[in-house]
């Protein structure tokens, strides 16, 4: 093994996918057209900051694949943006969507600065130039590309976007459409912000609820008790670790890119979140024990493995010194290629990014549909629902002469509000798609590890849009 990267994160992407090509029946030319980026547009813009000094701005917008249309991918703000990466994130895009079965073509995007530099109102004039670029080259809109939040930025810099869109595309009704994971109040769907780190957690759990698999791990059935570390507490981590939680998993560990706390017992995500902003810092938080050497952290004796934070954290060098057992790719490529052949050398299961971090859009993609039906989930059906369900009731306990408790009672009477809809659509498209991975990689013993699987159902899917789309025979 290597013990460098010697892959760029683009290219990473691009040996995983040959790896799993091997295990599909389709012709050079139709692989080579999936794995090619279709479109990428780099762009560069002035920006007037707060002192007065003009800064120029690099910025990217990749479309990967429009074998289902619109596009579909986050925007990344952070100082290490590129090309490579951002063509990187854009295929996964596609084959992420090809697995959870949103019918949308991969995107990414990225601006390239630290938002920590910039105050709030340069970062919302930074938002609006990227998004007037986009319209101006026609690389934005419901139907074409719908962007979303990723490393760096959230709501409030979607809400800029499709503030910006809908103000240069008057009378379009579907306009709200154009970008997601908006405020609630601009068009957003609830259970959107969560959605990335509960996803993770419903894929994680159906993994560890395969009796063979945690036989294979030697680890016991179930979520409950796992000793978890989560790297990262951005949007991602912080609900990773929430999710583990609730669910009875031990969060022991959560780093940060100035250190980590530590407590076998278990720590409270939404207790250091809130120490972090009074002090500015992860460390020091009482009941822990400070690791100040941040990616140590990941090193610690755990089951589970979170690193929800930036790609290639996990390399060559530090892979051997890794003791999870499961590693679960919250964050987009954190395992370089040579990570990843240690790993399945090693018998450590990794549950791959383009699958577990799918829920962000699978909810985006239900956003985009609340958008384009102008309705909110469960309007039309709850209370019909709930009237339906109180006749039931009432049948059932005249007939049987039997009472039913109020909380049961409660719980049968409620009509689906649209957060309980969004949470069940989520659940329901992670347990599909971890059995649609299992049993392709059942099917087939040559396949090496979970990625691989993953890759070949993204790579069949993918393909057979493209047969019926008529371009290959
Ligand atoms: P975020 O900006 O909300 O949070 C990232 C956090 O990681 C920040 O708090 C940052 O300080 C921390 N961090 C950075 N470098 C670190 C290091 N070396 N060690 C420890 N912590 C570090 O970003 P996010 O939206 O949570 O995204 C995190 C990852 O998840 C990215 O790889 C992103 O592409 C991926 N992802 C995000 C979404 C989404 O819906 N937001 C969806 C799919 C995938």
């Amino acid at each position: 093994m290597s013990t460098t990267n010697t892959y760029s994160f683009f290219e990473s992407v691009e040996k995983s996918f040959d790896k799993a090509a091997k295990f599909t029946k389709w012709d050079k030319g139709l692989l080579e057209q999936i794995k090619a980026c279709n479109s990428v547009y780099s762009m560069n813009f002035p920006v007037k900051m707060d002192d007065g000094r003009i800064e120029v701005i690099e910025a990217f917008r990749v479309q990967h694949s429009q074998h289902k249309t619109p596009c579909k991918g986050g925007i990344r703000f952070s100082e290490f943006v590129n090309d490579d990466e951002v063509k990187a994130l854009a295929s996964l895009m596609t084959y992420k969507c090809a697995i959870v079965n949103v019918p949308f073509g991969g995107a990414k995007g990225g601006i390239k600065i630290n938002p920590r530099n910039h105050s709030a109102y340069e970062l919302e004039k930074i938002t609006r130039r990227y998004t007037a670029e986009l319209v101006r080259k026609n690389f934005i809109g419901p139907g074409i590309d719908v962007p979303a939040p990723d490393y760096g930025t959230g709501e409030r810099e979607m809400a800029w976007i499709v503030d910006t869109y809908q103000s240069l595309n008057p009378g379009n009704i579907d306009a709200a459409g154009c970008v997601t994971g908006k405020p609630i109040s601009q068009g957003g769907v609830h259970g959107r912000k969560e959605a990335t780190g509960l996803g993770v957690f419903y894929g994680t759990r159906e993994v560890c609820n395969m009796p063979d698999i945690m036989k294979k791990l030697g680890l016991a059935l179930g979520i409950e008790g796992k000793r978890v570390v989560v790297q990262g507490m951005g949007n991602v981590g912080y609900h990773c670790s929430k999710f583990f939680r609730e669910h009875g998993a031990k969060v022991i560990a959560i780093a940060e890119f100035e250190g980590a706390v530590f407590n076998e017992n278990g720590l409270n995500e939404e207790d250091i979140f809130q120490h972090r902003k009074r002090t500015g810092s992860i460390l020091n938080f009482a009941g822990a024990t400070n690791i100040e050497n941040s990616s140590s952290a990941l090193e610690l004796e755990c089951d589970i493995l979170v690193p929800a934070a930036l790609e290639n954290v996990i390399n060559g060098v530090n892979a051997p010194n890794i003791k999870a057992k499961i590693i679960a790719e919250a964050a987009n490529g954190p395992l370089t290629p040579e990570a990843d052949e240690y790993f399945v050398e090693n018998g450590v299961l990794v549950i791959p990014d383009m699958y577990l971090n799918a829920g962000g859009v699978t909810v985006s993609y239900f956003e985009w549909l609340k958008n384009l039906s102008h309705m909110r989930f469960g309007r039309m059906e709850k209370r019909f629902q709930e009237n339906m369900n109180k006749h039931i009731l009432n049948q059932i306990e005249s007939t049987s002469g039997k009472k039913v408790g109020e909380r049961d009672k409660d719980f049968i009477l409620h009509g689906a509000d649209e957060i309980d809809l969004v949470y069940s659509g989520l659940e329901e498209t992670m347990i599909s798609a971890t059995k649609e991975i299992m049993d392709i990689w059942k099917d087939n013993p040559q396949i090496p590890d979970m990625r691989t699987a993953a890759y070949v159902n993204a790579i069949n899917k993918v393909a057979l849009s493209y047969i019926e789309l008529g371009i290959f025979p």
